[in-house]
């Protein structure tokens, strides 16, 4: 018996051909760690590591729940304080103005209280909208922040609360890889519920990635073979969702109505940092078609399913995307 152990220990040991796969609860989704061509002590070892550094950067970065960080605190001060934020919080912070910039204001990571308004990220969705002047009460006005000294962050207003939903969980995928890449993994995929970063390869072959099909659940648009560093996040109206007197309600806003954007069923970024992905995944999901210009100037490939479910997309996700047969 005790042989026959020893024996299935080498085994395991000694085929780095089988993917290890590994799921866990982070950030409100089931993860998805596959790692190939590694053993399991090297991959248990990154597993602890990169499960942590995902935790830590959600209790960094939520606005919900118990968790006590410099976000919460910076919405808590009075508007016009300064503050000082911890690095990583402003290097976010500053990417989400970015982004929210060169969306023209389809991203705005000053949402916080709308959003809380909304109830999206609530454990229970909400069954019927808020009222429209609730919604305008809460809703931020367009400059939100100011930098003093190039150091300490001003909000301006009461209204503007920071809310990383659509941003944090790309940076937390970035986070993850590089606990991988540490540990001496060079092949694996970290899937967040759709949101997706791959490094290497499988075995020597692409990884294949289903890009979901917004409506009928199971099925997909379409399938990448994908080699390298890359990451492909897709923002959706099914992810958070109820629907009332007929209509959907979702978890992506349109900053200039703060109510679900209108444009798209789904949009899908691809490019090499996951942070940016998500960011730009959300931007794109609010912007629809028109933003896929944007998206080619970046060297991003992109794709968007507007509200009749027709697909588009720009030059470099043509090149890459295998529509479903
Ligand atoms: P995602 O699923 O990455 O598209 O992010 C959606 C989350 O980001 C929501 O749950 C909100 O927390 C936040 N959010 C909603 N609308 C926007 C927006 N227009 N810009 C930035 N963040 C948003
Ligand atoms: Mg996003």
């Amino acid at each position: 018996m005790r042989f026959l152990f020893f024996i299935m220990l080498l085994l395991s040991a000694c085929s780095p051909n089988s993917d290890i796969r590994e799921t866990r609860f982070i950030m409100g989704t089931l993860v998805e760690f596959t790692i190939a061509g590694s053993n399991r002590e090297i991959a248990d070892q990154a597993l602890i590591e990169a499960t942590s550094e995902m935790q830590r950067i959600e209790d960094a970065f939520t606005i919900y729940g118990n968790a006590v960080n410099a976000v919460k605190a910076f919405n808590a001060t009075s508007p016009g304080t300064p503050v000082e934020l911890p690095e990583e919080v402003a290097t976010i912070l500053s990417i989400s103005l970015d982004v929210e910039k060169n969306s023209k204001h389809a991203f705005d990571p000053f949402l916080g209280k709308l959003n809380l308004l909304w109830g999206f990220s609530n454990d229970i969705l909400p069954t019927h909208p808020p009222l429209a002047a609730t919604v305008n009460d809460a809703r931020p006005p367009s400059q939100c922040i100011r930098l003093k000294d190039d150091s300490k962050w001003i909000r301006t207003d009461a209204r503007c609360v920071l809310d990383f939903g659509a941003i944090a969980k790309g940076y937390a995928i970035d986070r993850g890889i590089a606990m991988l890449r540490k540990h001496g993994i060079q092949n694996a995929i970290i899937n967040a519920g759709g949101d997706i970063r791959i490094i290497g390869s499988h075995n020597g072959k692409p990884w294949h990635i289903g890009l979901r099909h917004p409506r009928n659940k199971g099925e997909v648009l379409g399938t990448l073979s994908l080699v390298g560093d890359i990451s492909i996040v897709t923002s959706g109206d099914y992810e958070r969702y109820f629907d009332y007197e007929g209509k959907r309600y979702h978890h992506i806003l349109d900053p200039q109505t703060g109510f679900p954007a209108t444009t798209s069923q789904s949009a899908t970024v691809i490019t090499q940092q996951a942070t940016l992905a998500d960011a730009w995944s959300t931007a794109l999901f609010v912007q629809g078609e028109s933003g896929l210009s944007m998206m080619s100037k970046l060297g991003y490939a992109a794709m968007t399913v507007d509200q009749q479910g027709r697909i588009h997309m720009n030059k470099a996700m043509e090149s890459i995307f295998i529509p479903a047969k």
